[in-house]
């Protein structure tokens, strides 16, 4: 019978067995909320055909569950001191590939094939994220990879609701833009923060992403559209025709004209547009500007 690494004190009397205490610096607040895991696991529909690719395993709180699906797992954790526990706990139970490495260092393409072969069907991607490096994972996952079907993940709940915010409010920004542009995004539960150990100060949100496969724009027009999203959000307070003039090259003429163009009010703020509006401003700037 294997221990549930949910349960507060089965996991602490785990920790205490290895020698193992968390580390704030790491992100470590481990899962002990049964319910929680069962859904984060849920969430993507894993079938035995699927990989999935755990980042930041710990001491194997969600990938008990996961490995219960039959999946190929790979896990990548970069605390050489939670190898140990992974081994004990779940590798034991279910198919788990473990990869001691930085997640936002290692080639994950290589490392799947290195552990599983040549894969034509996309990924899955699952975590309880550390906190303090939650967005350049997300961006690195959704920038640098394409054979990514969705990702499920565990945020602090303020970041959760930047994802998912409704332009014009106070939590949209350009992590907002960013993950609508690259993906689907739907929120899953809250978590408080009761449910770690240790207990972080703040709340929790699992979110789910499926990753569109069609691109929305391309490659040319999608670099245009990150770059009026900065200007949009770098001074949230400025109105559009002066929040766009660095793209314009501080042409205020070219800036009021292009606004215009696509009648856009310049008074209005980047923070009021939607995406659809950012995209338009985008196609309209590659083919007239
Ligand atoms: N998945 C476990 C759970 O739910 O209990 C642990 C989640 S804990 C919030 C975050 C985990 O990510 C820790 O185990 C930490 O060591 C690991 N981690 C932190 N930075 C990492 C990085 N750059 N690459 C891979 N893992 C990382």
């Amino acid at each position: 019978m294997r221990n549930k690494l949910t349960d507060n004190n089965t996991l602490k009397s785990v920790l205490r067995k290895k020698d193992f205490y968390t580390k704030k610096g790491l992100g470590q607040n481990f899962l002990i909320n049964e319910q929680v895991a069962r859904k984060i696991v849920e969430s993507p529909q894993i079938s035995s055909e699927d990989i999935v690719v755990e980042i930041g395993p710990g001491a194997g709180s969600l990938t008990q569950y996961l490995v219960e699906k039959n999946p190929h797992v790979l896990a990548v954790e970069i605390d050489k001191k939670a190898i140990p526990l992974l081994r004990e706990n779940v590798q034991q139970f279910g198919f788990l590939s473990i990869v001691e490495g930085d997640i936002l260092k290692i080639d994950l393409e290589e490392s799947i094939k290195s552990h599983f072969g040549d894969f034509e069907k996309k990924i899955k991607v699952i975590a309880n994220l550390p906190y303090y490096i939650t967005t350049p994972i997300l961006m690195l996952l959704l920038e640098k990879y394409d054979f990514i079907e969705s990702i499920t993940v565990m945020v602090q709940k303020e970041v959760g609701e930047r994802m998912i915010a409704e332009a014009g409010t106070k939590a949209y920004g350009a992590l907002t833009l960013a993950i609508n542009y690259y993906t689907e995004c739907v929120p899953i539960c809250s978590v408080d923060s009761q449910s770690f150990y240790p207990a972080p100060k703040v709340d929790s949100m699992v979110l789910k992403m499926n990753i569109r496969q069609q691109k929305l724009l391309s490659k040319e027009v999608e670099k245009i559209f990150f770059q009026l999203v900065r200007c949009g959000f770098n001074q949230r307070r400025k109105t559009l025709s002066n929040s766009l003039l660095p793209f314009f090259m501080g042409d205020k003429e070219e800036t009021r004209a292009f606004l215009k163009s696509l009648n856009i009010d310049e008074k209005r703020r980047g923070e009021t547009l939607k995406m659809t509006e950012y995209i338009q401003m985008a196609n309209v700037a590659w083919r007239e500007f």
